[in-house]
Order: structure tokens, then sequence, then C-alpha cells
């Protein structure tokens, strides 16, 4: 399977930082066979990225999109806008969005439906917190997220990528071990395959770096990395995508 390697820049970047960073990705890009990199900036900077990576090997997408295609929803941006932009993923349910924006799970299910109607591929996040993790709640925490996901999508499931991102190593620096990562990655594959999606990526993500990637990545499961705070220096995102291309566990 190709791996995928995505960044999410969160809320960080502007014109001139940004213009660099795509260039340096768009100058490596095209020379890293089985694996799909991806960006995805904040809303105003699709444009540039566009601009940026168009031709090249590297997609670029969002980190965001609506639940709706058009209406009264100030400050929504829709799947199909995000098409024009040359946008090929959104990401959806990240932890901060739950946890900041009030997502519910029906939320996120809507938004990943939402997307892949308007020709974006959805990035689903799923991942517990340290004190679900502790009370030995993470299986059933990710599956009670990704279900209402499934039962959105129905027979396109197979069309959008998920993202287990533990929430306690999103932006810590405590990443789970390989073992951690592959143990709730088997548990989502298997869930999927009852609804013929094994083939789904299913990306781990939560301080992904140069040093641990490899290990990571090594993991049967594991189909790529979402890659936040790393994914702002180009030479570490590159070391990573650089991991995805030589797996030893695919
Ligand atoms: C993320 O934002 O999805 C993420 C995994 O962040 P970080 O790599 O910084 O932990």
């Amino acid at each position: 399977m190709t791996m995928l390697v995505v960044g999410n820049w969160k809320l960080h970047g502007d014109w001139h930082s940004n213009a660099e960073r795509l260039a340096a990705l768009h100058g490596h890009g095209a020379v890293v066979p089985g694996v799909t990199l991806a960006v995805c900036v904040p809303m105003p900077y699709l444009q540039q990225a566009q601009q940026a990576l168009q031709n090249g090997a590297v997609a670029w997408g969002a980190q965001d999109v609506s639940a709706h295609a058009t209406g009264a929803y100030t400050g929504e941006v829709s799947a199909a806008m995000l098409k024009e932009f040359g946008a090929r993923f959104a990401i959806v349910g990240h932890s901060e969005r739950r946890q900041y924006h009030g997502e519910s799970n029906e939320t996120v299910a809507a938004k990943a439906r939402a997307a892949l109607a308007g020709g974006v591929v959805p990035i689903v996040c799923v991942g517990e917190s340290l004190q679900q993790r502790q009370a030995q709640q993470t299986e059933a925490v990710v599956l009670a997220q990704l279900e209402p996901v499934l039962q959105a999508l129905q027979q396109d499931a197979g069309r959008m990528v998920l993202a287990y991102e533990p929430i306690w190593a999103i932006g810590t620096g405590q990443t789970a071990t390989a073992e951690q990562a592959q143990a709730v990655h088997a548990v989502l594959r298997a869930r999927l395959q009852q609804d013929g999606a094994s083939s789904v990526p299913v990306l781990y993500g939560g301080s992904v770096n140069p040093g641990n990637a490899s290990a990571l990545l090594a993991q049967p499961d594991i189909d790529g990395a979402l890659v936040g705070g790393a994914s702002l220096v180009a030479e570490d995102f590159l070391a990573i995508v650089q991991a995805a291309a030589t797996p030893t566990g695919h």
C-alpha cells in the first residue's frame, strides 16, 4: 500500500514562511516513491498552496470542512469551495475541533459525508484522552467515534482516510509507542474490514518526528502519519516522508 503522510499546519504560518516551506516540499515531493504527501493549510492559504504545488507530487487540503453544501452558515467553507482551490483532503474531527468547537461524533460524521459528496477526501480523526486510556476505554472510545462515520458514509466508507490520534500524544512530545499505536490500528482495521473498507489508509498522529517515524510506520496497520508540529519544519517533515518510503513492516 502507498503510504500517506499529511502535514497539519494548524493555526500557523504567513504568506512569506508558507512560500518557503511549500517551495521546499514542491522541490522534493516528486522524488519519494511509494509515498503520497499532502499539507493541510489554513483556509486563506489554500490558493497559495495550489499555486505553489500544482503540477507536482504534493497534494494539499484543509483542516476542516462544513457539514453543509450551501446556505446561511456564516464562517463555514463547503467541500465544493475547497475543491475549487484544488484541495484533495480535509481533516475532519481533529481533537482540537472536538474539544474547542464542540464537534460531536455525529457532526464529524456529517462533515465526512459532506466532504466526500463535494469531491474531497475526509481524513477522519479519532483518539482517546489520557484519562480514557487509563480507564482502559481506548477501544470503546475510538470505535464509538468511528461508528457514526461508517453509518453516514455507508458504501463510500472505503473512500475516506482514518487517523488515530491519541489526544495525550498531540503536541505533547509524548508519542504512543509503536506497539500501543499498532494495537489500536488493528482494532480500527478489524472494524473497517467488517464494512468491506479494510483498504482505508489508517494514519497515526501524535508527536510524530524524524526520530520516531520509522518505528511507527513499520507497524503493519499504520499506513502513514498525520503530522502537526514537525510539518512546520520542511526538513523534519521530509525526513518523516523519507521514513515512510522505507518502512519495514509493509
Ligand atoms: C496533529 O495536529 O494532528 C498532530 C498530530 O500534532 P503533533 O504532531 O504536533 O502532535
